[in-house]
């Protein structure tokens, strides 16, 4: 884990929010580098989701909604964890955490020692206007309300029948009590969601809720997530929330133990019928409230559970094996050496025309094994070397990252040879 924040940092990943003011607790900003990967994780999710379906249409609602919303969904009354308060140390923590929080000595919390659990609700509180009294609202605790609330005006327009799904990405907020495990319990953070609309059959939710589990876990599998560290985790009755009528976790096997960061639930009609809204079949004209299979996922924490499992060290070298598909750079190009003017035109010139399809990296610093070292650090899957020989016959040498090995391309194919990768 201190290798990845350590990497995170000097590459340009993860930082820490306001870092020149002391940071705040629970805020991440991304640079260059988190910034594409995030991008591409969403942009991965979108295509798969939005695009390819015929069954799914993307929405982008707004992060502040009339407050009703949140008193009819359930949240305001019930969006809660418990906070306790250790006797010795004084920390403050969720009461269902309190294994994994030491106290003052080193040693793990004690149930004796805690103060009684006192409910505090996750939703973080804004105000609105200028003249008092200003209108409370909140910022969103999950983006799922969104879905909902829309559900007519997105029938009415998009003439979509059920089975089917709305899917979004975008900001959610919590006031955790323990943020921690760097980025991955954050009080600011982005999700990305399905609400798919079934039928109100038991048969029908259990079918659409294996599917759904299945599909996600194969997704991250397709992105090379590896399947030794992933499981579903089902929520015992009593951890489910006041939404769920199922739920699973997706979990992955961090440095700090199997931890969720995607959750499967089966809404029932909870949602929709809180918010009174119905579904009329259009052949039928009979009217029903739809159940609802949520897939919710969390692009914080798959973005640093994608670092944490493409991070590879291997005898003296380290490397990011990042699916091509999400790696920040999809290639870097260097002339062979830097006080060659022939061949940094001749390089220059490969790497502004693949700038216009690709985000690739320029590097003529240093040798050839350093600039392959540092790109491999952020997980380029593609070095392109432009040499003598690229002079008289319009070829390089292209590396690639995870077997190192070596080949001559003609200059005309290197666009072939990154749309091979990114497959
Ligand atoms: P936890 O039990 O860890 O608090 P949760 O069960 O409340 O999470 P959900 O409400 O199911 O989480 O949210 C769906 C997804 O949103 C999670 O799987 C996770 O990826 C993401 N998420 C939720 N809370 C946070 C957070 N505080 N920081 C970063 N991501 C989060």
């Amino acid at each position: 884990m201190d290798k990845i924040i350590a990497l995170s940092k000097r590459r340009g990943f993860i930082y820490q929010s306001s870092e020149i003011y002391g940071g705040i607790a629970g805020f991440w900003d991304y640079g260059p580098l988190g910034a594409e990967l995030k991008k591409n994780i969403k942009e991965q999710w979108w295509r798969d989701i939005v695009q390819k379906r015929d069954d799914i249409v993307g929405i982008d609602a707004s992060i502040i909604m009339n407050p009703k919303v949140w008193e009819a969904s359930g949240h305001v009354e019930a969006f809660t964890d418990p906070l306790v308060e250790c006797k010795i140390c004084n920390k403050r923590f969720r009461y269902d955490h309190y294994k994994d929080i030491l106290c003052k000595d080193g040693k793990k919390h004690e149930k004796e020692n805690l103060s009684e659990p006192k409910i505090f609700n996750l939703l973080t509180e804004v105000f609105l206007g200028v003249t008092e009294p200003k209108q409370k609202a909140f910022l969103r605790g999950e983006i799922t309300q969104g879905a909902f609330v829309n559900f007519i005006n997105i029938i009415d327009s998009t003439r979509i029948k059920i089975p089917f799904g709305i899917a979004q990405i975008g900001k959610a907020f919590r006031n955790e009590i323990t943020p921690g495990n760097y980025t991955y319990r954050s009080r600011e953070f982005e999700q990305m969601e399905i609400e798919f609309f079934i039928t109100p059959d038991n048969n029908e939710s259990n079918k659409w809720f294996d599917y759904w589990k299945n599909e996600r876990v194969n997704w991250y599998k397709s992105l090379g997530l590896n399947p030794d560290k992933l499981r579903f985790r089902k929520h015992d009755e009593d951890e489910k929330a006041h939404y769920a009528k199922e739920a699973v976790d997706i979990e992955y096997h961090a440095p700090f133990g199997w931890s969720e960061f995607e959750g499967i639930h089966n809404r029932g009609d909870w949602d929709l019928s809180r918010h009174n809204l119905k579904y009329k079949d259009p052949e039928t004209n009979k009217e029903f409230i739809p159940f609802v299979i949520e897939t919710s996922g969390g692009v914080d924490r798959s973005a640093l559970f994608f670092l944490i499992d493409s991070y590879i060290q291997e005898d003296k070298r380290e490397y990011l094996k990042l699916h091509p598909k999400l790696a920040p750079f999809k290639a870097a190009v260097f002339p062979l050496l830097a006080n060659k003017p022939e061949l940094i035109n001749k390089a220059r010139e490969i790497y502004k025309k693949l700038k216009q399809s690709y985000m690739v990296s320029w590097d003529e610093r240093g040798n050839i094994g350093k600039r392959y070292a540092a790109q491999d650090e952020i997980g380029t899957p593609i070095c392109i070397t432009v040499d003598f020989d690229t002079l008289k016959d319009d070829s390089v040498t292209l590396r690639d990252r995870d077997t190192t090995k070596q080949e001559r391309v003609k200059i005309s194919e290197i666009e072939k040879s990154i749309d091979k990768i990114l497959l």
